[in-house]
C-alpha cells in the first residue's frame, strides 16, 4: 500500500493509484468523524468491517446489473474500484423520519415515511454540505437532466435492494447515502455507484430490539459502534459467529 500513490485522503477513506490505468485502490480507515470533524476518535477494526460489508452489497448490485464502481476486494482494508469522474452530490434516500430530517420537519424520529424520499446535498466541506434542490444541480451543471434521471432511478433500485436485504436479516433500513460517479468506457459514460454503502453511510435499526446498529451509535456517544457494525457483518453471514475481526480478521464463510 505504502508503494502507491495516495491521490486523495478522506476522513474515512483513501485514495491510491491502481495497479492499472482506469482504477484505484480504495483503503477504508477506522477514523470516525462527526459534526464536521469536530469530533473525531479511532475505532479499532471499524475499516475493515466496512470495507467486508460494502465489498458484500458492492458484489451483489453488481451481479443484480446495478453499475458500481466495485472491481473486487484485495486485502482486509483495501478494494480495486474503476476510476470515475465524482458527481459533487450526496444523495440521500430515506424510509423513516430520522436525523436531519426529524429536526427538519420536526417528525417524530421512527415515523415511516409516506414513500421513499430522495434528497440532495452539494459536497463541499466550507459550505457544511448545503441542501439543494434539482434545479439547484441542473443549473449548476453538477449533473445534467438525464444524469439526474439516472442518479434518481439508481438511487431507487439500490434502496429496493438494501430494504429487502436488510430486512431479511431482523433489521429496518431507514436511510442511508451514496455517492455517484460517472464511468468513461470508449466513447460512452454512465452514471454508477461509487463510494461506500457501510453502518457509516446507513441508519440500521433492530426490528426487534429498535437498538441502532449504525454510526449514530458512534454521533450520539451510544458506545460499542464496532461491535454494532460486527453484528451487521454477521448477520448478514460476512463473519462468523464470534469471529473477531480486531485481532484475526474476518474469516471468509462464502
Ligand atoms: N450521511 C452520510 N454522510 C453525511 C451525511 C449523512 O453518510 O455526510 C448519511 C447518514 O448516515 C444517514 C443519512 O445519510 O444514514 C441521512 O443523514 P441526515 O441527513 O439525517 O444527516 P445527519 O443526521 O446524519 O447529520
Amino acid at each position: 500500500m505504502n508503494r502507491r500513490r495516495k491521490i486523495y485522503e478522506g476522513k474515512a477513506k483513501d485514495l491510491y493509484e491502481g495497479p492499472e490505468p482506469g482504477t484505484l485502490v480504495q483503503y477504508f480507515k477506522d477514523d470516525a468523524t462527526a459534526g464536521d470533524g469536530a469530533k473525531h476518535e479511532i475505532l479499532d477494526g471499524k475499516g475493515v468491517l466496512n470495507n467486508r460489508i460494502s465489498e458484500f452489497v458492492f458484489t451483489k448490485l453488481n451481479m443484480l446489473g446495478i453499475p458500481t464502481h466495485f472491481i473486487r476486494r484485495i486485502n482486509m482494508r483495501e478494494q480495486l474500484i474503476k476510476e470515475v469522474e465524482i458527481v459533487p452530490l450526496e444523495v440521500v434516500v430515506r424510509n423513516v423520519a430520522a436525523g436531519s430530517l426529524v429536526k427538519r420537519l420536526g417528525l417524530e424520529a421512527g415515523t415511516q415515511l409516506p414513500r421513499s424520499i430522495i434528497e440532495f446535498y452539494y459536497k463541499d466541506d466550507a459550505l457544511h454540505d448545503p441542501m439543494v434542490s434539482e434545479e439547484h444541480i441542473t443549473a449548476f451543471g453538477w449533473a445534467t437532466p438525464p444524469e439526474l434521471d439516472d442518479i434518481m432511478s439508481l438511487a431507487v433500485r439500490v434502496n429496493d435492494f438494501l430494504t429487502g436485504l436488510f430486512m431479511g436479516v431482523g433489521i429496518q433500513l431507514v436511510d442511508f447515502k451514496i455517492e455517484v460517479g460517472r464511468l468513461y468506457e470508449g466513447d460512452t459514460m454512465r452514471i454508477v455507484l461509487a463510494d461506500e454503502i457501510s453502518p457509516d453511510s446507513c441508519r440500521l435499526w433492530d426490528i426487534k430490539t429498535r437498538n441502532k446498529l449504525d454510526k449514530d451509535r458512534f454521533r450520539q456517544d451510544l458506545g460499542g459502534v464496532v461491535e454494532a457494525y460486527r453484528e451487521v457483518a454477521q448477520r448478514l453471514g460476512i463473519l462468523v459467529e464470534n469471529d473477531n475481526a480486531l485481532t484475526t480478521g474476518p474469516r471468509l464463510v462464502q
